[in-house]
């Protein structure tokens, strides 16, 4: 289904130009430490169709609960999948937080129009609506969306966040996806001596502990079994 919803996504952008013209696109595929696989996905427009107003990035991306009169399908999408997970004072063992703080920045602020930053970046348009949401008896607002397009969300009911990246930096970032590798880790099942308590000395094989191994998760072997690409790019670039 993945696989399916990202080749169809790929075409929307690619040859339908849904999200204006592009001229270059690159993807990695990724697999999480639980399995699930997603796409890092990176889109070059031309010089004259970069979003660089802020119409251009409201109509391309939105940062506010739908309204579920008018969008019900984006409504619902928005609800499953793309509200922040609890974080915050109240839940300082969410996966987000550090030194007491979202690194992803939630609760973002609430802001009534789009506005660029001191270094170039998007703020986007958050305004205080009115909708809100219960997640787990915690009403959450527009301060917990997660950056989406209305049009891909209804269309394929799935997490898809999207934002403008005007910096260099973003290469680097999905290059380092294709080259990183496998996730690696050393585990190591032994049977505790019944001696060692008794002043014996355990013997540690130093060797045996440096294993150089990967594990790969039930999605990701099906996905290889297939041999679908793990990226893609186009247009397809040697460099000489
Ligand atoms: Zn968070």
């Amino acid at each position: 289904m993945f696989k399916i919803k990202l080749k169809e996504l790929i075409n929307d952008i690619h040859k339908k130009h849904i999200l204006g013209r592009t001229i270059a696109e690159i993807y990695i595929i990724e697999f999480q430490k639980c399995g699930l696989s997603h796409a890092h996905i990176l889109i070059f427009f031309p010089k004259n169709c970069k979003p660089r107003m802020v119409e251009d990035v409201d109509h391309m991306i939105n940062a506010e609960l739908p309204n579920p009169k008018t969008n019900r399908l984006a409504h619902k999408t928005v609800t499953r999948c793309m509200m922040h997970g609890l974080c915050g004072v109240a839940f300082p063992n969410a996966p987000c937080m550090e030194e007491g703080k979202c690194k992803k920045t939630y609760p973002h602020k609430f802001q009534s129009e789009t506005v660029t930053d001191v270094n170039g970046y998007p703020i986007y348009r958050h305004r205080d609506t009115g909708r809100t949401l219960l997640v787990h008896g915690v009403e959450l607002d527009n301060h917990w969306v997660v950056l989406h397009n209305v049009y891909l969300l209804t269309k394929y009911d799935a997490h898809i966040n999207i934002e403008v990246c005007n910096n260099i930096r973003v290469v680097k970032y999905l290059f380092k996806y294709v080259y990183k590798g496998h996730d690696r880790v050393t585990v190591e099942i032994s049977r505790q001596s019944n001696n060692a308590t008794e002043g014996n000395v355990v013997e540690v094989d130093e060797i045996k502990k440096y294993l150089d191994c990967c594990y790969v998760s039930t999605l990701e072997v099906v996905w290889r079994i297939f041999k679908f690409d793990m990226h893609e790019r186009f247009p397809a670039v040697e460099r000489l």
